[in-house]
């Protein structure tokens, strides 16, 4: 976690965060939960197949200043939203008023759910994840919310459990049926580094992000739509895919053996499983290229990605194609296409240092003019996962 001093953004933030605590609870935080956003550099659609990912956490942040009730009671403020909800921790309801609450809620609920004893908090909220562009604002809110109450009520947890338990409460509790990356890599992202995570078994390793070249992350600023039908609709294609192959998930499935089995199912089913059985390979080939300083192979990866997430697996839109075909055409980007669940989000390319200031100028350029929409363009760090914020002033 960088402490305050030296990020201006989470300086901001936490400021924020900390005045906000003062007004609404008239006592200062006794501590503040950082927890990040995140990119997935390549691997997508692969994690609810027991597959491979391989995001990094990012330098944006939903941050909690928090401190200890002597009751039951959890007491939210939402800055951002200018709201708030309470709720007891001996009645975990939802609040179909507050529903933004849920996500806390959920988490409180499935930390009880393990038999973990919660003690009663003031909490203040605010981030500058972007919500619903696909950066995963609330895996980022469901982390830093697990951390606060590991932090207050004292006890252990690992980061693998901490994830599996957000998991479950955006699963079980908000009714999302996403899969664990977000909340993993939320968890135990790592700076200077992405995470390879094997879905199935929940080994992990941290791969060096390339020095000389930049993550950037492209908004298209067109928001997910059909987003959660068609999320259940794939899911449920893959699942169709891997009973008609006799496999556990498409996580088993070479290309090879696909090909062979071609004619025993129908052609959108195939392309399903095309797309996720070739892109497990292809992030498996990422981190080899990476771990071999091969930027380009790299990038020539991600792009494989795109056109596979585009045709076979048909989660792109026309604005999300306009952007990766402007950073295409850029001098000194290596690779780039559209992450997150499809539909609208962003884009990630990874672009040369050296071209960084005119791919972001000329890019957003290009994409509003073909477009009319204006996009949002951040060059990331890759980031440690949720932690505390020093508090030295
Ligand atoms: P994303 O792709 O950003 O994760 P989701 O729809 O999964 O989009 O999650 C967004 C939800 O997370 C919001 O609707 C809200 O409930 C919660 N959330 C995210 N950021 C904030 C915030 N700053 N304040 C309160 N709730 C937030
Ligand atoms: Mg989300």
């Amino acid at each position: 976690m960088p402490s305050a001093n030296e990020n201006a953004r989470l300086a901001a933030l936490t400021n924020r965060a900390r005045s906000a605590f003062q007004r609404a609870y008239g006592d200062a935080p006794t501590h503040v939960v950082a927890a990040p956003g995140r990119v997935n550099l390549i691997g997508e659609h692969t994690d609810y197949n027991d597959g491979f990912v391989l995001p990094a956490a990012i330098d944006r942040h939903a941050l909690m200043a928090i401190g200890p009730r002597n009751d039951n009671q959890v007491r939210i403020v939402a800055v951002d939203l200018n709201a708030r909800s309470s709720f007891s921790l001996d009645q975990i309801d939802h609040d179909q008023a507050n529903r933004w609450s849920n996500y806390q809620r959920g988490v409180a609920w499935a930390l009880q759910g393990e038999g973990l004893a919660l003690r009663g908090m003031n909490m203040v909220l605010t981030s500058d994840v972007p919500v619903g562009s696909g950066l995963s604002s609330s895996a980022a809110v469901e982390v830093a919310t697990a951390f606060a109450f590991q932090v207050l009520s004292e006890f252990e947890l690992n980061g693998v459990t901490r994830a599996l338990l957000c998991q479950k409460a955006e699963n079980d509790f908000v009714g999302m049926n996403c899969g664990i990356m977000d909340q993993f890599i939320v968890s135990l992202g790592s700076r200077g580094h992405a995470l390879l995570i094997d879905c199935r078994s929940l080994d992990y390793q941290a791969v060096p992000v390339p020095e000389g070249c930049s993550v950037v992350i492209c908004d298209t600023k067109k928001r997910r739509g059909l987003v959660d039908s068609e999320y259940n609709l794939r899911r449920q294609e893959c699942e169709r895919g891997a009973e008609i192959l006799g496999v556990r998930a498409l996580r088993d499935v070479t290309l090879e053996q696909l090909v062979q089995r071609r004619g025993a199912m129908d052609a959108l089913t195939y392309r399903r499983c095309h797309h996720v059985v070739s892109e497990n390979e292809r992030t498996q080939q990422a981190v080899s290229a990476l771990r071999n300083n091969d930027v380009a192979k790299f990038g020539k990866l991600m792009d494989a990605s795109h056109v596979s997430l585009r045709d076979d697996y048909q989660v792109s839109c026309l604005e999300l194609d306009e952007m990766v075909a402007a950073a295409w055409a850029q001098p000194g980007t290596l690779g780039s296409r559209m992450t997150g669940a499809g539909f609208g989000g962003c884009t990630v390319s990874l672009v040369e240092s050296a071209g960084t200031d005119a791919f972001v100028q000329d890019v957003a350029r290009t994409y509003q003019s073909r477009t009319g929409l204006r996009p949002e363009v951040y060059v990331c760090q890759a980031e440690d996962g949720v932690g505390l914020v020093s508090l030295t002033n």
